[in-house]
């Protein structure tokens, strides 16, 4: 079964039972961990443990979508977890340069027993066990991507952080699971609106919208409801401990879909 549990959705720092961004996908027999914002790692090992996961595929290098691949690399060296090959972690180019800064290295050599960094590009493609991974620049004002994951004939397409822009259309064309952020109240170069949201998952097709990464500016719930007005099809707010079936689908709308399953602690419906 190929399923995405949400980890953590808020922007720009964590909240209280609300990790910043991150996203366990289990599909095509892989686990990978989408984004590592502040406090997702905690809820990953609600589900999960680091030496289990294939991969880590982070968006792009703001705070809030990478700070716990920090405290992953902690747990990985000095965690007594069992012993593995190096974590794969597709991210932007810098990433090496900043691990080293962080770390006060010269470069990112020394940490390579622990994380194997491979930098993404535009059309990047890589295969996990049967999981394709295909991702896409996208526009944030800075090294950013989109990501769309394909396994047994499904698809989900993660916005990452970005504006509208043609190559997220391209990459979410017909997407049956399409997780987009809704940042920004506005339409600015860097973030979706909550009407851009659902004018994307609609203008692409998609079977399913889940709206993420609300910012302070708007109520979630609220955003959540501008989104579905404008798409027309079953929408519903990404929420911290539900696991969502990437490929099932129906004509429902609003609130928690058929194919949304109560985490451990239950998923909250997006507006009854
Ligand atoms: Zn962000």
């Amino acid at each position: 079964m190929n399923t995405l549990t949400v980890l953590g959705t808020a922007a720009p720092y964590p909240l209280p039972d609300r990790p910043c961004s991150g996203y366990l996908l289990r599909a095509g027999g892989a686990e990978v961990l989408i984004d590592a914002g502040p406090g997702s790692l905690a809820e990953l090992l609600r589900h999960t443990t680091l030496d289990r996961l294939d991969a880590v595929w982070l968006s792009h290098l703001h705070l809030d979508h990478i700070g716990d691949l920090l405290n992953a690399y902690y747990a990985l060296a000095y965690g007594e977890l069992p012993v593995r090959s190096p974590l794969p972690v597709y991210g932007p180019a810098e990433l090496g340069s900043r691990l080293a800064g962080f770390f006060g290295l010269p470069d990112v050599a020394p940490l390579s027993d622990v994380l194997d960094l491979r930098p993404l590009s535009d059309r990047h493609r890589v295969r996990v066990h049967n999981l394709e991974l295909i991702s896409r620049a996208v526009e944030h004002g800075c090294d950013a991507y989109a990501l769309r994951a394909e396994a047994d004939g499904h698809s989900l397409v993660y916005s990452g952080d970005c504006a509208p822009c043609p190559s997220l259309d391209e990459l979410a064309a017909g997407a049956d699971l399409l997780l987009c952020e809704a940042n920004d109240p506005e339409p600015t170069p860097v973030h979706h609106t909550p009407e851009q949201a659902g004018a994307l998952a609609r203008r692409t097709g998609a079977r399913q919208l889940v709206v993420t990464h609300v910012g302070p500016l708007l109520d979630r719930f609220e955003a959540t409801t501008a989104a579905e007005a404008v798409f027309d099809g079953p929408t519903s707010c990404a929420e911290v401990a539900t696991t969502i079936q990437v490929g099932i689908h129906s004509g429902h709308h609003g609130g928690t879909l058929p194919g949304q399953i109560p985490g451990e602690a239950a998923g909250v419906p997006c507006h009854e």
